[in-house]
């Protein structure tokens, strides 16, 4: 049971006592929250033991419970969750979470709530057609050159809104099953690029990762090995020294972290990617969009660049796909294009990461943006554009600008030559967009009047 903190009273901020001390600032309650709350009596030689963090971990309602308030009328729903999809909370993660606020989000990721049992029914066990795709147990072959090989069916933090909830059974996933998956990509030439993933491989002892990524190596045309993992976020002290040395004898090895929210974003978690960026090991986030957890402009950006000063591309912002029990979680693409819209220009290119659609069903992932090319006529070379503020702009193509250069070309007849207006018509662009850019111009018509790249 967490020892409870007592709150300091708060300070009055009007009347007689704020107008006597007036230099006395409003206390705030302090937060339930912090590895001084939650395990007060842990020693730091077993916190910053990944084994101790893994063996701990929260697994159990009852002993969820006893570190948050849980209401007593959810517990019902609560148990059929887990019965459906279990639950592990590391004790570091559990130390970010404040028990204060009933919609945490980083609670919401991994705490099972009541509304994923009234969503039980809703969408997909297999939501990407995974399945589908899968020409050997454990292997999904959906795009041409590279492939998804799940390894595990464990993780350190099991995420509500998991894609692959469907794999999270007991038991590890057999050698044998693992050799077919290498042996499947040994005999497919085509694949030069491996994503790894599970479940987490990173919760595998270094030996028995070292065996499964010795093996890829092996393979002649295999060129990138890639592995996918929570862990430098919910357990990152499993990233020691022993773990990168044994990495780095596979490159080249990539390794996508996911990364959801700014406060995530702590300095074990820094250090973790730290020593992985040491050991040349690219550092690539996937997020997930999630209702309640980071579904603002300011939460995103905070992350992004936040993931920039600890070396990481912020690479793709999912959709989150309708797995099943994660309706609550899921936004309109509308606010995907919000975000990302927000982000552009506002921030580096760097630190702004792919939002995507993974297709319903197996298409694979479909990139989505805000729309900044309002209107192109190739016939015309020219393209009308916005930018991050609003503003308009028009873009000739090659051989449609004029050159000083070179004595101007035979006034055309009228029959021959458009005017193009000072400004674009009203009806090419947004109403209330100021035009910025738009002088008159001579166009020829027709293929015949275009400069070639001769001239
Ligand atoms: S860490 Fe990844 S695989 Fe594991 S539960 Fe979370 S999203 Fe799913």
């Amino acid at each position: 049971m967490p020892q409870h903190v007592d709150r300091p009273e708060q300070v009055e901020t009007s009347g007689a006592l704020a107008r006597s001390t007036p230099d006395v600032p409003p206390a705030t309650p302090a937060r339930r929250t912090g590895r001084a709350y939650y395990y007060p009596n842990v020693s730091d030689a077993e916190w910053n033991d990944w084994r101790w963090q893994f063996k701990n971990r929260v697994t159990r309602l009852d002993e969820l419970a006893e570190k948050l308030p849980i209401p007593e009328e959810e517990l019902h729903a609560r148990r059929e969750v887990l019965a459906d999809f279990r639950m592990g909370i590391t004790p570091y993660y559990l130390s970010l979470i404040d028990a204060d606020d009933p919609n945490d989000p980083l609670l919401r990721q991994v705490v099972p709530l009541a509304d994923e049992y009234y969503f039980r029914a809703v969408g997909e066990e297999d939501p990407l057609g995974e399945e589908k795709f899968s020409p050997v147990p454990g292997i999904t072959h959906r795009y041409p050159d590279r492939v998804l090989m799940v390894i595990s069916n464990n993780c350190a933090i099991y995420c509500r809104y998991c894609t692959r909830k469907r794999t999270m059974y007991d038991g590890a996933t057999p050698d044998v099953e693992i050799d077919r998956m290498v042996d499947y990509i040994a005999r497919t030439p085509q694949v030069r690029d491996v994503v790894v993933s599970g479940g987490d491989p990173l919760n595998y002892s270094n030996q028995k990762l070292e065996s499964i990524l010795s093996k890829l190596r092996a393979i002649p045309h295999l060129e990138i090995i890639r592995i996918g993992s929570r862990v430098p976020v919910a357990l990152p002290q499993r990233i020691d020294d022993e773990l990168v040395e044994m990495l780095q004898r596979y490159h080249p090895l990539w390794v996508n972290v996911h990364y959801n929210h700014p406060r995530e974003l702590t300095p074990e978690a820094a250090r973790a990617c730290d020593k992985l960026s040491r050991a040349g090991i690219p550092l690539n986030n996937q997020a997930v969009l999630l209702k309640g957890v980071n579904d603002s402009v300011e939460t995103v950006k905070q992350l992004c660049q936040g993931l920039m000063k600890m070396r990481v591309r912020p690479y793709y912002l999912y959709q989150c796909d309708p797995v099943r029990g994660a309706e609550h979680f899921r936004t309109p693409i509308s606010k995907g294009i919000e975000i990302i819209e927000g982000l552009r220009g506002h921030t580096s290119g760097l630190a702004i990461p792919t939002y995507v659609v993974d297709a319903p069903g197996g298409g694979g992932k479909i990139p989505i943006q805000p729309q900044y090319l309002l209107r192109y006529d190739e016939q015309k070379g020219r393209a009308v554009l916005r930018n991050f503020q609003d503003n308009i702009y028009e873009y000739l193509e090659p051989g449609y600008l004029r050159d000083p250069m070179r004595p101007p070309l035979a006034r055309p007849s009228e029959s021959e030559v458009e005017v193009e207006a000072q400004a674009p018509a009203s009806d090419e662009l947004a109403p209330q967009a100021p035009p910025v850019v738009g002088k008159s111009r001579w166009v020829h018509k027709g293929a015949t009047a275009r400069r070639t790249p001769k001239d």
